[in-house]
């Protein structure tokens, strides 16, 4: 591990000018539009707005100009641009929207709580993705200080992403100028498998929203009277989910949400199985003697990255437990949180659930079934050489063991619409989201010290970005 000037110039930064910043953020809670449908009567995402306009401008670039966006009808955008003496452009991605509480905060803490314990920042959004802004305009600052040359740098920092991101392509198109082609693209919003090392993330899952509702009476009647010759929507709900999913092993089976797995993504994964093994499913909350779904590590690396999966996040038409009388119900509704492999077609996958759902209805009940907000997910092009040893060099050097190269099984829709977009970028897509940092659960944490190393390792990559000699885009 090397201690330089640069460490210690964004360690006292974040200590001073971000950490603070962070503490104010977590206090408002700025929810995704999707969790917050009067956002903009409620006015938080302003706040947050306000908050990051007033230190973008007491933490100025040299030469930098804040873009906001403020398209009728959307959420807000921030872009910062910053000149640089180097050829390309590196575009450095963010969000500022949050996810909704949840329950189970531990005493003390809660999600409009900021609590600092043990150097981790606890509270929702702080590490998903809040610092994502000041962390970059820290590797910035840093840079300049430190007198490293640098490309244009272009922040963009959006205001959906919790929502599927439905305003970032207006954004994109209106900020074309200010985008340009970039180069490289540093996205701050992912996952690490552990605080130890640079981890940089290959491949993202997509996701669906769905819903499906089940009517089989204009009213609820006596469970007495009815139950015996009115099927109940509950049986016939679980009928149809046994029609998209194997109930005993949670395989979908719907076969158009399945892709072949690369193999280099295969032995990826038996490599971060081989580093950090049983940590994979190890990281997660369980209650006592409860087993994960498969043993072995690389295969479940594979099972959260590359398979699809369904959640059930949300019910109608069921009361609360103590609320429940003795009555056959008129309708069960479900929300379905689908997500899907890297190179999964959402579209197709969101019409293959519908007619499999829909198709037949048991008893003729009425059947619904919708799916929005599809995101596609993302496989990462090859890693140019130069980006694959600034990758090794940078964690060897702040954190002194090698980096990690890992799928992850969030979405990041903006990646994907990046990839399509610019064909020859690079990216180095990493994160703060480690072992128990539980972004969108109870006790979401930032680990102040891993961010610190991180924003270090940014500066690194930037840096070998103006060095690299390889790669079609590597200009004059
Ligand atoms: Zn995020």
């Amino acid at each position: 591990m090397t201690t330089d000037s640069l460490t210690a110039r964004i360690d006292t930064f974040w200590d001073e000018h971000i950490v603070p910043t962070l503490v104010d953020y977590i206090r408002i809670p700025n929810k995704s539009p999707s969790f917050d449908p009067d956002w903009d009567a409620n006015g938080h995402m302003e706040a947050v707005l306000q908050l990051a306009l007033a230190w973008l401008d007491e933490h100025p670039l040299p030469g930098a100009e804040v873009h906001v966006g403020r398209l009728p009808g959307r959420t807000p955008l921030i872009v910062v641009e910053v000149p640089g003496e180097l050829d390309g452009t590196v575009l450095m991605y963010g969000h500022l929207d949050k996810q909704p509480e949840m329950e189970g905060w531990h005493e003390g803490k809660g999600p409009w709580i900021p609590v600092m314990e043990d150097g981790k920042l606890y509270g929702r959004g702080g590490a998903d993705d809040g610092y994502a802004l000041f962390a970059s305009v820290c590797a910035v600052r840093a840079m300049i200080e430190e007198g490293i040359s640098r490309p244009r740098i272009v922040i963009l920092i959006e205001f959906s992403e919790e929502s599927g991101s439905p305003d970032l392509p207006a954004y994109v198109e209106h900020f074309k100028a200010q985008v340009g082609t970039p180069d490289l693209v540093v996205c701050l919003d992912s996952g690490a498998g552990d605080y130890d090392r640079l981890w940089s993330t290959t491949s993202l899952r997509g996701m669906l929203g769905g819903t499906l509702r089940v009517e089989v009476l204009r009213n609820g009647v006596h469970s007495g009277d009815a139950s015996g010759i009115v099927p109940s929507s509950f049986r016939v709900i679980r009928r149809l989910l046994d029609r998209i999913e194997d109930a005993k092993t949670g395989r979908v089976r719907v076969e158009a949400l399945h892709v072949e797995i690369p193999e280099s993504r295969r032995s990826q994964a038996a490599a971060v199985a081989g580093s950090i093994g049983e940590a994979v499913g190890g990281k997660y909350p369980w209650i006592d003697g409860m087993r994960a779904m498969g043993s072995e590590p690389a295969e479940q690396i594979l099972a959260r990255t590359w398979r699809p999966t369904i959640s059930y996040t949300g019910v109608d038409g069921i009361p609360a437990v103590r609320n429940g009388g003795n009555v056959l119900r008129p309708y069960t509704e479900l929300k379905l949180s689908v997500r899907l492999p890297p190179t999964a077609d959402a579209d197709g996958a969101a019409q293959a659930l519908r007619e499999t759902l829909e198709a037949d209805p048991p008893y003729g009940a009425k059947v619904t079934a919708n799916f929005r907000d599809g995101a596609a997910g993302w496989n990462a092009p090859d890693l140019a050489p130069w980006l694959e040893s600034a990758l090794e060099d940078a964690s060897n050097k702040r954190f002194g063991s090698s980096a990690l190269h890992m799928g992850e099984g969030g979405t990041i829709p903006f990646m994907g619409m990046l990839h399509a977009g610019f064909p020859e970028a690079q990216f180095l897509i990493t994160g703060v989201l480690g072992p128990e940092s539980n972004a969108h659960g109870p006790n979401e944490f930032l680990h102040v010290p891993y961010a610190k190393k991180l924003t270090a390792c940014v500066v690194d990559v930037l840096e070998a970005f103006g060095r690299r000699k390889d790669g079609a885009s590597a200009g004059g």
